[in-house]
């Protein structure tokens, strides 16, 4: 129904109350504008300046290293890159002075998990509750309170910006909003964080990950993690909902039963919406629908072969490569594990003194040990090979932890920085292993305009570590210095 105006039975009060109500309306209009202004000008004058300062700065770019290095950040961006007797300092800057640090771009890790913290469990219950791919808890991250699991989400950002992690894309596993909410808490300032790339939901088909739900709950249950992807409209479908939910990123698991059909819709769509498709990828025939259909970035690649690399160089498809069980990791968090319940054990008993130490003894066995639950799920030289077949390939490249366990001892930031010296391990150069993490990262995430280098009009993401991390990588699980958008997070660096 519409209302027709009242024409010609406007009165002359009503006349004048509308001359009147439209000039205080400009009046309040001029003043906001004016208030507007000014505010702005208070907030540029108000905008801090800050002059880093370090011995040496690494461009992971070029493998360039510029000696007495000095950055001038005005608030949340970098203004200036040179040499510290080329920079002027202006009046009321802050000076900090990181001594004989090295300053590198903050680093980006390309693929995480931050509303997970699965205990491993032991062999014995993994088979007995067998669940697909899903391990106990992971199920009971789905049933559990979303609002106690956006809390724990908000530990691990604050664990990862600790670490020097100043950036994640983080690839689902966090319910329906649980981690486009954590990125807009970290944006309002309400919380510590990386700047957060969100999936949302993940895109899955029935088979994968879950089985054996109550079939009365199934899509119940499923819904809370997962958007299913039934044919191609269904896959459209999917991607629009994650849109409306305000993703930066559609993450899609591809396996047998994906199709390329529903994988191209899917990547129409999202790019529809300027969003970016990061495949889960693991055997050759999921690599193959991901290439196909134009995925912009594939997740693990496992079982890549040499013409599906060559492919994906051709078309531009990054290679996001997830050193999460390289070397001893799950034989660590499992002996971590065991140790950790026998000390909480010895911490209750009500017994004498010496039944208490046993306990403590027996952890102390475990930890020392070599004895692991045999979780080693990855052959080391088949990462190894991996990792320099994808070098000699030419393909792009980056790296994510795929962190996702709780490991006794280390933060969840420490357990995910412990992931990539072993890219170095596996035999990629130093300098490459940092490109994976910042300049190419940045490039896979479609951030290069704000992140990655340490470059005028990028954002002030800044870390420091005391040695050299070309001739010794591990200094990248020790960063002593860590700045977001101009704000220290951690300075153990002395201030000269
Ligand atoms: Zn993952």
């Amino acid at each position: 129904m519409q209302v027709r105006p009242r024409r010609g039975f406007e009165s002359t009060s009503e006349k004048l109350f509308s001359r009147v109500a439209s000039r205080t309306t400009l009046l309040l209009l001029l003043l906001a504008a004016t208030l507007a202004s000014t505010t702005q000008l208070a907030a540029q004058a108000a905008a801090s300046v800050t002059l880093l300062k370090a011995s040496r700065m690494l461009d992971p770019r070029n493998g360039r290293v510029l000696a007495s290095a000095a950055v001038l950040i005005e608030g949340d961006k970098i203004k200036q890159v040179g040499s510290s007797s080329e920079i002027g300092v202006p009046a009321g800057a802050k000076i900090i002075d990181l001594g004989t640090a090295t300053m590198l771009p903050g680093l980006i890790d390309g693929h995480t998990h931050l509303l997970l913290d699965i205990v491993l469990p032991p062999e014995a219950e993994r088979a007995r509750r067998y669940n697909g791919t899903f391990v106990p808890d992971l199920l009971l991250a789905i049933v559990e309170s979303p609002s106690k699991r956006v809390l724990l989400g908000a530990q691990h950002a604050r664990e990862y910006l600790e670490c020097g992690i100043t950036t994640v894309r983080n690839l689902g596993h966090s319910g329906i909003d649980g981690d486009t909410e954590l990125r807009d808490a970290i944006n309002a300032g309400r919380i510590p964080g990386p700047r957060l790339a969100a999936s949302g939901r993940k895109l899955i088909t029935r088979a994968s990950y879950v089985q054996s739900l109550n079939p009365a709950l199934t899509d119940a249950i499923l819904q809370q993690e997962f958007l299913l992807i039934d044919g191609a409209d269904g896959a459209r479908q999917a991607v629009r909902q994650n849109e409306f939910q305000g993703v930066d990123v559609i993450k899609v698991t591809a396996d047998a039963n994906l199709t390329v059909a529903e994988l191209t819709a899917v990547v129409e769509e999202a790019h529809r919406a300027g969003l970016k498709v990061a495949v889960h990828a693991v055997d050759k025939t999921s690599i193959q629908t991901a290439i196909d259909a134009g995925g912009d970035s594939i997740e693990h690649g496992n079982e890549v072969t040499e013409q599906q690399l060559k492919q994906m160089r051709d078309k531009g498809i990054f290679f996001d490569l997830t050193p999460t069980s390289y070397g001893d990791f799950f034989t660590k968090i499992f002996q971590g594990t065991i140790a950790e319940s026998l000390t909480m054990r010895a911490a209750r008993l009500e017994a004498d003194e010496s039944d208490r130490q046993r306990y403590h003894d027996l952890a102390e066995q475990v930890r020392q040990s070599g004895f692991h639950g045999g979780f080693e799920a990855h052959d080391n030289q088949l990462y190894d090979s991996l990792v320099q077949r994808v070098l000699k390939s030419g393909v792009k490249f980056a790296a994510g932890t795929d962190m996702c366990w709780h490991y006794p001892g280390k933060t969840c930031g420490q357990a995910s920085t412990s992931r990539f010296p072993t890219l170095h391990a596996a035999g990629m150069p130093s300098l490459d292993v940092i490109r994976a993490i910042t300049t190419n990262a940045a490039e896979m995430l479609g951030w290069q305009d704000r992140v990655g280098a340490i470059e005028r009009g990028k954002f002030a993401d800044i870390v420091a570590v005391s040695g050299d991390p070309i001739a010794d990588i591990s200094e990248l699980e020790r960063v002593r210095f860590v700045m977001k958008g101009g704000q220290v997070v951690r300075n153990e660096l002395l201030s000269h």
